[in-house]
């Protein structure tokens, strides 16, 4: 199995997972991006996954029904382009052979949710939409601080070598966040390099991983010491997970 992240818009990436001749893309924005992955590969497109509604996910996804040979999955509670087969938590679907288990991650949207692989001789996969970005996580557009830190808290316990797939390219930037956050953690600073030589060499920084994001991504690191104390510094209510997760999320909305 291939895993690639196709670059779309400024920032996105539509993950395709493929065999060689059956591929699945994952949040398809823009149709253009698959269609050339699909060509250059002569790959047959057999089932798209969708994570959440936004424009920037789904907005390709009639335009490749054309040469789609398999469905559309999507979260059952938003509107998704349709037909599409919805799912909702502990569902679990199989495509490429590979089975995955769907997990509900209100919060970004109110019905996000994240499709988990648990391996078979590879390490596990996780396409976690906007909820889940290395360094960072999606805003609160529909969810509340209570719901996005349940949510990411789940995604948290999944094994440490998951390949965590996210939607968005925005790492070097949640660094700089975490970095303000958490000044002295040494995997952080170690990361952020790794990170910043990927980018200057135009590659993504992603699929990152859980055990990485625990221990660099403030957002999973709520119940830390120095983390609890920074959220305090900022506004936040209790040194309870929730709250320190709220005032993160505030304090992030607002950060250059
Ligand atoms: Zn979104
Ligand atoms: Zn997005």
């Amino acid at each position: 199995m291939d895993l690639i992240a196709l670059p779309a818009f400024t920032d996105n990436y539509i993950w395709m997972l493929h065999d060689g001749a059956n591929a699945i893309v994952v949040d398809p924005g823009e149709a253009a991006p698959v269609h050339a992955a699909l060509d250059a590969r002569q790959l047959t497109l057999a089932g798209i996954l969708v994570t959440h509604h936004h424009g920037d996910h789904v907005g390709g996804v009639d335009a490749l029904r054309e040469r789609l040979h398999g469905p559309v999955y999507g979260p059952r509670r938003e509107q998704i382009p349709q037909p599409c087969v919805p799912l909702d938590d502990g569902d679990e679907v199989e495509l490429l052979g590979l089975r995955f288990s769907v997990i509900d991650v209100p919060g970004h949207t109110a019905g996000h949710i994240a499709y988990f692989h648990a391996g078979r001789g590879g390490a596990p996969i996780l396409f976690c939409g906007d909820t889940l970005f290395s360094g960072g996580c999606g805003r609160l557009f529909e969810g509340t601080p209570e719901q996005m830190h349940r949510s990411l808290s789940r995604l948290a316990e999944l094994p440490g070598d998951t390949r965590v797939c996210c939607a968005h390219e925005y790492t070097l930037a949640n660094l700089r966040f975490a970095a303000v956050v958490e000044p002295g953690n040494p995997a952080l600073a170690r990361y952020t390099a790794d990170c910043e030589a990927a980018r200057a060499a135009d590659r993504p920084t992603l699929p990152s991983r859980i055990d990485t994001e625990r221990a660099v991504n403030p957002f999973l690191r709520c119940e830390q010491p120095a983390v609890v104390r920074c959220a305090a510094a900022h506004g936040a209510a209790s040194a309870r997970g929730s709250d320190v997760f709220a005032a993160l999320r505030r304090w992030k909305n607002e950060f250059r």
